[in-house]
């Protein structure tokens, strides 16, 4: 049975304006999310918006098949975004940022709660987010640390060790991290109990104390503890329910110094380093105790099914989604418009006939440009895609076109400055003048029949 497609109108992923945008590198015109709640977002391009809806659909489904509720509840939308366990609005679209961010086919969700972090890559070498501008120097200060504190974690939490560790398998992936996770937050909890909120008030290490010994064989049934021995110099492992006072009040020390080691492996922005050491006076870090994955194990899924790359399995950034490199060309309308218009007005005072015939071929294609692009863009979005690529090759067209009206503008501008120039020169100009005029006309037509499919 083919699957009914639910177009849900939830602004999980997308408020509906459209915001063009000027400047940037590419000039792309794309679609803004959550334009209101992020100031200065530029927001996504085409390409991406279409996979993010195509993801919410999918999520929507899911929500409602759980749920069951009315489609009339007025409380859906906010059901849904529980249900999707979103906490902060997607960002990091605009040309202020790197990499795919910069034309759009990229975003971040949940920013401040799903960094980059240290990992073990698919193919088994520990990676990271590379500081001091080294490699091996950022192994020995950031990620190897960090892996250790997940060590702690695990040995407290689940009597093993756990580590974020990326497999072939998105969801093989996810689950490493997610266990991660929670082992650290629940370990990091016993020093800190609010501090998954961001409180970060101290548990008293009689607290401490009294309350592991209370859980020893419940919730901390199986516990390790791995505290540094200082006659040997390492991390030795200790059944917790044997462990004497004198050793938790290590361990509890312990919980403070791994929350701060795990800070430099959040880092928002870039760690300060200072003669090789890091500075430990910057606070630009997320909380540790929140863990590292705020993303829901569905939300990533769907978002992946779309064909989307997520940061975290591809190159240990949890927090971000894009779509590669592969969508440049859906943008040549917005380049081809550009240039089209920038003939247009070099050429807007002449008085030349080739040189206005050319300018005349260059507004045409400027409109099939104007006219074909969004039409494939909505039609891309209709799930028409007939008429998508239809628009798409008129947009094709119209680059090619505009190819030969440009050859046609810089001989046209030659002869004219040239005193010498012979008749046959300057017919020849003329005949080219005329018959990108006519390739031009032509591309505007199939613009219009093409947009009006
Ligand atoms: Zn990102």
């Amino acid at each position: 049975m083919a699957e009914r497609r639910v177009r849900c109108t939830t602004a999980f992923f997308r408020t509906p304006d459209v915001a063009p945008r000027d400047g940037g590198r590419d000039q792309r015109r794309p679609l803004s999310l959550q334009a209101v709640a992020s100031p200065g977002v530029n927001g996504v391009n085409r390409g991406l918006l279409k996979r993010l809806l195509r993801a919410q659909e999918d999520l929507y489904r899911q929500y409602r098949e759980q749920v069951g509720a009315p489609v009339d509840d007025a409380d859906d939308q906010k059901k849904f975004k529980t249900f999707c366990q979103t906490k902060e609005v997607i960002r990091g679209q605009g040309p202020r940022d790197s990499g795919n961010h910069r034309d759009g086919s990229a975003c971040d969700i949940e920013y401040l709660a799903s960094p980059w972090l240290p990992i073990f890559a698919p193919g088994g070498g520990l990676t990271g987010e590379e500081h001091n501008k080294s490699g091996q120097w950022s192994k020995d200060n950031v990620w190897n640390p960090c892996i250790q504190v997940c060590h702690r974690s695990g040995l407290f939490c689940l009597g093993h060790t756990v580590e974020p560790r990326a497999s072939a398998d998105v969801s093989y992936s996810y689950d490493s991290f997610k266990e991660t996770h929670d082992a650290l937050v629940k370990y990091l909890s016993y020093r800190y109990p609010n501090g998954a909120a961001g409180n970060l008030t101290e548990a008293t290490e009689a607290d401490f104390i009294a309350r592991v010994k209370a859980e020893k064989d419940t919730a901390l049934k199986g516990s390790k503890l791995s505290l540094f021995d200082s006659a040997t110099s390492q991390f030795a492992e200790k059944d917790t329910s044997a462990a004497s006072d004198d050793d938790l009040k290590a361990a509890f020390a312990q919980i403070e110094s791994d929350r701060k080691t795990m800070r430099y492996g959040m880092v928002i922005g870039s760690l300060s380093v200072a003669g090789d050491k890091i500075d430990e006076t910057k606070t630009n870090y997320r909380e540790p105790c929140r863990g590292f994955l705020m993303l829901k194990k569905d939300v990533v899924i769907a978002l992946k099914k779309t064909g989307l790359r997520w940061g975290g399995q591809d190159f240990r950034d949890m927090m971000h989604f894009d779509m590669g490199f592969e969508i440049l060309n859906d943008f040549l309308d917005v380049p081809v418009s550009v240039r089209a218009a920038a003939i247009v007005a070099e050429l807007s005072a002449s008085t030349d006939p080739a040189a206005q015939k050319i300018k005349d071929a260059a507004t045409a294609i400027k409109n099939a440009a104007d006219a074909a692009g969004p039409a494939a863009n909505a039609a891309s979005l209709a799930d028409n895609t007939a008429k998508e690529d239809a628009c798409w090759a008129v947009v094709n067209s119209a680059s090619s076109t505009l190819a030969k009206v440009t050859a046609a503008k810089v001989a046209a501008l030659k002869v004219a400055k040239d005193s010498r120039a012979t008749d046959e020169k300057k017919q020849k100009v003329l005949d080219d003048a005329d018959a990108a005029l006519s390739a031009a006309k032509k591309v505007e037509d199939d613009a219009k029949t093409a947009s009006t499919m």
